[in-house]
């Protein structure tokens, strides 16, 4: 577990670099034009605090759940904004959630509650549900495929593979999504037709779990 989520963090932080200014292409449309900025200044953050060394603890899942709540932190600390003080929350409340999971448990389902518990926090802080056209509209369904290849048994390359797809269905489904939270809504009718960035970067945080976890 441990090996997967600082393999996850540091893919991610290559990635959101790689992808900043299509990221941020998307926020001009519809936002501030800073959200490929504020996430790579994040993640690089993050990637600063992993080569200072894994936190203490007692256990790979309490490792494990210390080490997503220092990337939360990290974000909400260094990126202003929406999205890093949502997204700080749920790498907060994932870790939680990994840290008090049972250790005879599957990591995908380990991983699904994680990302279940990381939701409750977005939506504990940003008040928002699936459908507003936010990050949530990637996480929401990503979730639910998870927990559907959990029950089906599969192993957790298998299911970060479906949350990663799903992920991506939901970040393209926000599209045609009049936006009613955040930064978008001040846009009424003119947020309709471009695709959401939080839920971009959503999906693309979950594509680079499921590669971690499939290495
Ligand atoms: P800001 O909007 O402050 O400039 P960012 O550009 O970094 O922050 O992030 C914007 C993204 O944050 C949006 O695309 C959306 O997905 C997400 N977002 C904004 N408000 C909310 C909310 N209340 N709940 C969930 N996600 C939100
Ligand atoms: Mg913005």
């Amino acid at each position: 577990m441990i090996d997967v989520i600082e393999a996850w963090l540091r893919l991610a932080a290559a990635r959101l670099s790689e992808q900043a200014p299509a990221l941020t292409a998307l926020d001009q449309a519809i936002g501030d034009g800073d959200h490929g900025t504020n996430m790579d200044r994040g993640f690089r953050a993050i990637v600063a605090a992993l080569d200072a060394g894994r936190p203490e603890g007692d256990g790979e899942l309490a490792v494990s759940g210390a080490l997503l709540r220092t990337a939360g932190r990290t974000l909400i600390s260094t990126v202003g904004g929406a999205a890093g003080p949502l997204y700080g929350t749920a790498l907060m409340r994932a870790g939680g959630a990994v840290a008090s999971a049972d250790p005879g448990r599957d990591p995908g389902e380990i991983l699904v509650e994680a990302l279940e518990a990381g939701i409750a926090g977005i939506q504990a802080l940003g008040k928002g549900a699936p459908g507003e056209k936010t990050m949530l509209d990637a996480l929401a369904p990503a979730a639910a495929a998870g927990r559907a290849a959990v029950a089906a048994g599969d192993d957790s390359a298998t299911v970060t593979a479906a949350m990663a797809t799903a992920a991506d269905a939901g970040a393209t489904s926000t599209i045609p999504m009049l936006a009613t939270k955040g930064r978008a809504s001040y846009l009424g009718e003119r947020s309709v037709g471009h695709q959401d960035p939080g839920a971009t970067s959503s999906a693309l945080l979950l594509r680079a779990l499921a590669d971690a976890a499939s290495a």
